[in-house]
């Protein structure tokens, strides 16, 4: 009896399975046609100075307008993306669209996430300078978002990409920062120009691990302090954490309160 349950819930099991395979075949042929398409966009969430609430840069977020489905946040296809290999083409449409942003004008920065993987492939650099020369932008305003698992294995190979970026211009951030393995020694190795930590922590200084939060994000402000590196709190949502946020000494903020991404057009910086 208890074999013929173990049975039954195998074949529910695998069932459940086909029909996840399945889908995930629908939609990369969608995310396949899609960069076709180009049905990609930017949307811009502000990044502001804690002190004085000033508008220092943006962050560009993925956006995918599906035929069908309608817009469609990075949660819903980043996994595939990376799995098939095709974020990197699809960061490549979003880059193209930022850079040529970059070079209307406007003011601050505009950042753009990059992909593990594809941060370190042959060729990264050479493609991103190039189109920033086409578009005529300049690469000071450009940042670059990369996590600390872009930072692991072949370290020699990543501080060379990391040294170029930092000799042309172009900052880079690290983004979530706490999420990952925070070898600290990282940020003495890389030329790394500002930590963005991740939203986990900042919902944490008002929640149920509040002490031991507030430590931790006071620990690594003051480290990023001593080595000269800017710190942004993201996800900010409420007053409180902002109001926390700036009294532990960091230094720019962005989360719903301050503003929401939104298509360029509706922002105030263009
Ligand atoms: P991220 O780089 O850490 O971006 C911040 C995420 O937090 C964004 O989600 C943003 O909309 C969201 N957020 C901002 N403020 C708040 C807030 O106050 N509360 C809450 N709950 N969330 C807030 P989004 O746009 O869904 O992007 C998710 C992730 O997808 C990004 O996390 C980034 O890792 C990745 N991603 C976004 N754009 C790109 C891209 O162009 N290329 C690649 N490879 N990855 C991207
Ligand atoms: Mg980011
Ligand atoms: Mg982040
Ligand atoms: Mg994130």
């Amino acid at each position: 009896r208890a074999k013929a349950q173990g049975n039954d819930r195998c074949a529910v099991f695998d069932e459940a399975m086909r029909e996840q395979a399945l889908r995930s075949l629908d939609l990369e042929a969608d995310l396949r046609r899609a960069i076709i398409n180009r049905d990609f966009m930017p949307f811009y969430q502000p990044i502001v100075r804690l002190s004085d609430g000033e508008l220092v840069g943006h962050e560009a977020l993925l956006r995918w307008q599906h035929e069908r489905r309608g817009l469609l946040l990075p949660s819903a296809f980043l996994d595939l993306g990376e799995e098939s290999g095709l974020i990197e083409q699809v960061d490549w449409l979003l880059y193209e669209q930022v850079i040529t942003q970059l070079a209307r004008g406007g003011r601050g920065y505009l950042s753009v996430n990059v992909s593990p993987r594809h941060f370190r492939s042959a060729d990264f650099s050479t493609r991103l300078f190039g189109l920033i020369e086409a578009a005529g932008a300049d690469p000071h305003r450009l940042r670059l978002e990369i996590t600390e698992v872009a930072l692991l294995d072949d370290g020699p190979r990543t501080l060379r990409i990391l040294q170029t970026l930092r000799e042309r211009g172009v900052l880079v951030q690290l983004d979530d920062f706490g999420t990952g393995f925070s070898a600290l020694s990282y940020l003495h190795r890389f030329p790394i120009s500002t930590l963005k930590i991740d939203q986990s922590f900042i919902a944490g200084l008002h929640g149920q691990d509040m002490q031991s939060t507030h430590a931790l994000v006071q620990g690594v402000l003051s480290l990023a302090r001593t080595l000269g590196i800017e710190t942004v709190g993201e996800g900010i949502e409420t007053q409180a954490q902002h109001d926390t946020l700036l009294q532990l000494g960091c230094d720019y903020g962005q989360g719903y309160l301050l503003g929401r991404p939104a298509p360029m057009a509706t922002t105030a910086t263009a």
